[in-house]
């Protein structure tokens, strides 16, 4: 089972997010059984398709508030976000930690409150340029895995995915090349199965994220180790998002 999750990050309002999901209702219908589609709307979006079905497309937030709730003005609790009917919440999105300067301690408190939420964390990692080219890559991401997962020794099946994601490559049009993902993706798994045993490691999706379009899609989804993508860019236009759905379809 392959997944394509879209994230819209801060576009469409509600009219365009309904726009979105009739056209890609008449384009990518019935959806592939093979292929797991989720969106991350905004949370204003979010909020309107609540209790509304959409043809079996799974949603998730873009983020949520790192306490169960309280006087935290302007957050968002997972309890709210379940009660869209929302499965799935993006933790430690590269623009949370870069653009809003989100610690490791604040990605591992939101994780453990989305999970003791009921919801499914898709936790973001991924390395700088300066810290690829300084050859530091693999140790970023491992310290990412680290911080975020930190205490949590046991997980059952179906509650986390990993999305990597170098952030040269998030909206910049270059994506990563094939071997630098398999290299990558195999080092995230084989840490999970250290930190979390190898029956959970061996288990949690591990998505791609960078760049990702109907043009490269096919030779990423298809790499052993990818379990999917994580779309910008590509998933705000329903002929696109269609495309990449009917590509993970034929893997
Ligand atoms: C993202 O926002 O997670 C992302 C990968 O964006 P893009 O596909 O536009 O690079």
């Amino acid at each position: 089972m392959k997944i394509v999750a879209g994230n819209w990050k801060m576009y469409k309002t509600i009219d365009e997010a309904q726009v979105f999901f009739r056209e890609f209702a008449a384009l990518a219908l019935p959806l592939p059984q093979n292929v797991e589609v989720v969106i991350f709307p905004n949370y204003i979006a979010l909020g309107a398709f609540a209790g509304t079905a959409l043809n079996g497309v799974i949603l998730g937030a873009q983020d949520v508030a790192a306490d169960a709730e309280g006087a935290f003005t302007g957050e968002v609790s997972p309890a709210m976000i379940r009660s869209t009917g929302a499965k799935y919440v993006l933790i430690g999105h590269s623009e949370r930690r870069h653009v809003f300067g989100e610690s490791p301690d604040v990605v591992h408190r939101k994780l453990l409150n989305a999970m003791e939420g009921s919801l499914v964390p898709v936790l973001c990692v991924g390395e700088t340029l300066a810290e690829r080219t300084s050859g530091r890559a693999t140790e970023v991401v491992r310290g990412q895995l680290d911080g975020a997962l930190s205490g949590i020794a046991h997980l059952d099946r179906g509650h986390l995915m990993v999305a990597y994601e170098p952030v040269w490559a998030i909206g910049t049009g270059a994506n990563a090349e094939n071997d630098q993902i398999e290299e990558m993706h195999s080092l995230i798994r084989s840490h999970l199965r250290q930190l979390l045993g190898d029956g959970a490691g061996r288990g949690i999706p591990i998505l791609y994220g960078g760049s990702v379009k109907p043009a490269n899609f096919r030779s990423i989804v298809a790499l052993p180790s990818v379990d999917g993508g994580l779309v910008g860019g590509a998933s705000l236009v329903p002929a696109s998002f269609t495309e990449l759905v009917k590509i993970a379809a034929q893997c």
